[in-house]
């Protein structure tokens, strides 16, 4: 039979044919397809990865830029100026919204751009037989025909018949909306069933929550079942966050407030001081238009965008936006120890035996090195028994030894890896010793069981299993232990003993025993291993030491206020040796599953608030964890890689999975996925995500403020019945080349020296907190006291046009050097510190000198907008005036840095005595 599995039309019914068909209707072989034909059918099948669905096209996506309270509110502004003939005004108004939006449109394009490659990054793969062997490949690179392994936490990488299971069960959610894992078989059924039961398919997409399987690819890319219905594997989120809406929500309250100020200045000025209608009209528009911080929206969503590239540079991806804002407000990361605190990178020191301890030299994972006896065991003997604990090592063992150009490497399991090179250490030839001993059957290593067994004859029929796993469980198994003279029964406290002092030196410890089995035994059981009646072979000792960036990144979490916890599957006592040398808070108890779960109610929440070590628990109590301390109003930040981590990582404020060693189940349900798995990256992207808060504080309150000014100069003006310092035209001109240009630098800021001194942000401060109005008043304020002042000044000495283009020059002046101002939340503008990352906000500033220059000394500009040429010495009182403000905010942020330094309060205050910004 011909298949066609890329056609629909022609598509067998794969679930109701037997496995072999399936098999044989795909043209594949059990050893798997050839690497040449894997390539000849890539080319005739496509990629396997589902079409994309179409874009927003660019004209709705500009369109959309025009979607808000605040620019309908322009609009209907520059429609009715327009009816009135005031064509210049009209015109600038216009041109606001035109150019806000283009600006939005090509930088919000870039942000989607740039986040669509960020995801790009997060590629899955897959585990395939070809060429007779196993092999990772990109899971695009997956033809019909492959053979495909499954283990629990992967995502299925293709639709798949299945050939061979083992416990194996898989959650369609994706697929099918049912959340319950639903199990599978290698076996037909009946064609008719519905999709969700169709039990010998393994769809792509859909995830394995338990067992093993293997299954040959049926369908790619579009043909699999969620390409035909469309649906985007992975996440597609919009650039939107609580912050944003937080802001869109303020946006509706501000467009209210300023149309109420503007209908009452109209009825001031018209009604009040009798001024003309048209004119009191104009100006009202133009306070509107004015006080309207239009690009706002655009500069937040850049700033985001911004952030997430950063976090992504340092090895930080964000699956979901508002991550960004909540990792600025994280106050507790529990992190995983092993591979994230620590480098897993492992290697046996000792070997703990009946005979004593024997003690292993050498480095990483080249197997150079020496194992010495302990001094009183006869060599021979030693020998002997090293060579059981080597051939034990290396077959109850999933992981790969191989010599590359830059050195020796693991395929697989750290650990297991280490046990290799003891093994080879000890003069044990790997591939002989499968060859002579086959494995019949194993019990994979899951973290709930915390053990491995295999199962395993010779050539005289004998059969034997092989158990190794957590020391404690491994004991408990043991009847015997195996000493020089043959087994004995065993002597547990001393084993406890031993366990003990090896976990006190920050080594991991595993028990490795073993078992005769009657000969008839072909398959594994728990009982058969849980039943007892083993003999231990020897406790293993491995380092794997810290993290040297990681070592820092909690240190600076220390210093950041946030509190660094330990949630790991190792040994207490292994645990809190790590625990000492990264110096967490506190490292006097360690507290295990078990200890946990003895606790009621009130003691866990106490536990899980003081207790920084947790060991031996399980992803349940990961899960618990994080409730508790949730209750007590931490932002929680944890880590995890297996595929039972999932709900802890869901319910995390922010879920960190890791890149390298997680399932895709984690990465799934993780907020943030950490591509080198270190925990120096999660200290990084919380510092970007305080960073990406500033900016957003900073644009929030530039925004504001400039906004502010530019409102007030004509709001009391009219008021008290003066001549308008700045007409309507001038204002919308200032408002024009202002808010859009200068605001947006502030997206592009850096990190200031002391972001991370502080305490967390407290989560859920409102937008607009009283410092930050304090100081949206202080600037309007004081720009406004400034216009006004020359604004007179010049008046005394000439006319009206001539003090006019002097006070807009003023408070453009003001805006410029505000932005320098706002640049550092606390620290002074002018310093070595702040000439970090000028760049921006220089190059707007210049670009606004030039805009400025144009406006007052090109006389068709001057023309329209009422502008006359200054002469040098016209500068000089702006330019004063302008630089006093400046002066007079500085003193007030030196004011607050002296007072918070003095009074050390509580949030307000980090460690060097700098309040917190706005
Ligand atoms: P962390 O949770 O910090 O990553 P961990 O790696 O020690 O720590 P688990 O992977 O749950 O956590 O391992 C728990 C214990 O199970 C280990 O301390 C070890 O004793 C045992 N163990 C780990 N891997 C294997 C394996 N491949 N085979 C047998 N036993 C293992």
């Amino acid at each position: 039979m011909e298949a066609v599995p890329g056609n629909e039309t022609a598509t067998p019914n794969w679930h109701a044919l037997p496995a072999e068909a399936a098999l044989a209707a795909v043209d594949g072989r059990a050893e798997g397809l050839s690497t040449a034909e894997a390539l000849a059918r890539r080319v005739r099948f496509g990629p396997n990865a589902v079409r994309p669905p179409a874009q927003r096209s660019a004209l709705l996506r500009f369109l959309a830029q025009f979607h808000n309270v605040l620019i309908y509110v322009l609009l209907a502004a520059g429609l009715v100026t327009a009816a009135l003939g005031d064509w210049i005004d009209a015109t600038v108004i216009v041109a606001v919204v035109v150019i806000n939006a283009a600006i939005g449109f090509i930088q919000e394009g870039r942000a989607e751009k740039a986040l669509q490659a960020i995801r790009g990054l997060l590629s899955e793969q897959a585990v395939v037989l070809r060429d007779g062997r196993r092999q990772v490949v990109p899971a695009a690179d997956l033809v019909p025909g492959d053979i495909v392994f499954l283990q629990s936490g992967d995502k299925v990488p293709a639709d798949l018949r299945l050939l061979q299971v083992r416990s194996l069960q898989v959650q369609e959610a994706a697929l099918t909306g049912e959340s319950v894992p639903v199990q599978k078989t290698a076996l037909p059924v009946p064609a008719e069933v519905p999709l969700g039961d169709r039990a010998s398919l393994a769809f792509s997409g859909t995830l394995v929550t338990y067992g093993q399987g293997a299954g040959v690819v049926v369908a790619t890319g579009d043909a699999t079942e969620i390409g035909r219905i469309g649906r985007l594997l992975g996440e597609t989120d919009d650039l939107t966050t609580p912050l944003l809406r937080q802001m869109a929500d303020f946006s509706h309250k501000l467009a209210f407030l300023i149309l109420a100020v503007a209908v009452l200045i109209f009825m001031v000025g018209h009604l009040g001081w009798k001024l003309p209608l048209q004119e009191m009209f104009s100006a009202a528009v133009a306070l509107a238009v004015a006080a309207i911080p239009e690009g706002l929206p655009a500069v937040m969503t850049i700033t985001l965008a911004i952030g997430v590239q950063r976090m992504a540079r340092r090895n930080a991806i964000v699956r979901r936006l508002p991550a960004v804002e909540t990792l600025g407000s994280v106050s507790v990361i529990c992190s995983d120890k092993t591979g994230t605190l620590t480098r897993n990178e492992m290697m046996v020191e000792s070997v703990a035996t009946a005979m004593g301890l024997f003690e292993v030299s050498g480095e990483g994972y080249s197997p150079e090195g020496e194992i010495v006896p302990p001094a009183e065991a006869p060599p021979a003997a030693a020998r002997r028994l090293l060579a059981d604990v080597a051939l034990g090592a290396v077959l109850c063992n999933e992981s790969g030894l191989r010599r590359t150009r830059t050195g020796w490497q693991v395929d697989g399991d750290p650990m297991e890896g280490a046990l290799l090179v003891l093994a080879h250490k000890a003069g044990i030839d790997a591939d002989a010793a499968h060859r002579f001993h086959p494995r019949d059957d194993v019990i994979p290593f899951e973290s709930e069981h915390r053990f491995m067994a295999t199962l395993h004859h010779d050539h005289t029929g004998r059969r034997f299993l092989y158990v190794k796993g957590a020391p404690e469980r491994i004991v408990a198994m043991c009847a015997r232990e195996h000493g020089p003279e043959g087994d004995v029964p065993i002597d547990p406290a001393r084993w406890q003993a031993e366990l003990s002092a090896i976990a006190r030196r920050g080594q991991r410890v595993l028990g490795l025993a073993r078992k005769e089995m009657p000969p008839t035994t072909t398959m594994l059981a728990f009982a058969d291993v849980e039943a007892g009646g083993c003999t231990l072979l020897c406790l293993f000792g491995i380092v794997d030491p810290p993290r040297r960036e990681a070592l820092a990144a909690v240190a600076a979490c220390r210093e950041a206020g946030i509190r660094v916890k330990m949630i790991t599957g190792d040994h207490p006592d292994t645990a809190l040796a790590i625990a000492r040398q990264f110096r967490l808070e506190n490292t006097d108890v360690a507290l295990t599953g078990g200890d946990l779960d003895a606790l009621d109610r009130a003691g866990f929440a106490r536990a899980a608030a003081e207790v920084d070590v947790f060991a031996r628990t399980t992803p349940e109590h990961k899960l618990r964890l994080v409730e508790a301390l949730q209750a007590q109003g931490r932002i929680v930040a944890m880590t995890g890689d297996g595929v039972n981590d999932a709900p802890a990582l869901k319910r995390a404020d922010i879920g960190v999975a890791m890149g390298r060693r997680g399932t895709e189940a984690a990465k799934e349900a993780a907020q943030m996925v950490l591509v080198d798995d270190n925990f120096a990256s999660i200290a990084h992207a919380v510092e970007e995500g305080r960073v990406v808060h500033d900016n957003l504080k900073k644009a929030l309150l530039f925004f504001l403020g400039t906004n502010a000014a530019q409102a007030l100069t004509i709001t009391v003006a009219i008021l008290f019945g003066w001549h308008l310092p700045i007409t309507a035209a001038q204002i919308l001109w200032v408002n024009l080349v202002t808010a859009i240009t200068l605001g947006l630098a502030l997206a592009f800021e850096v990190a200031e020296a002391d972001v991370m001194r502080r305490p967390p942000r407290p989560a859920g401060e409102p937008l607009v907190g009283p410092l930050l109005a304090w100081r949206i008043a202080l600037f309007g304020g004081l720009a406004l006291l400034a216009t006004l002042l020359v604004f007179e000044l010049a008046r005394r000495h000439g006319e009206l046009t001539l003090a006019r283009t002097m006070a807009v020059n003023t408070l453009v002046a003001c805006e410029i050097l505000f932005l320098f101002n706002v640049r550092r939340r606390s620290a002074a503008a002018l310093s070595a510190e702040a000439l970090k990352g000028l760049g921006p906000a220089l190059a707007s500033s210049g670009l606004i000198v030039l805009l400025q220059l144009v406006f007052t000394y090109w006389s068709p500009l001057g023309g329209l907008f009422g502008t006359v040429p200054l002469t040098a010495r016209q500068w000089l009182p702006i330019l004063l005036c302008a630089l006093a403000m400046f002066v007079v905010i500085e003193l007030e942020k030196l004011i607050l840095r002296r007072w918070s330094g003095g009074v050390g309060r509580g949030h307000v205050t980090g460690r060097h005595g700098a309040p917190a910004g706005p």
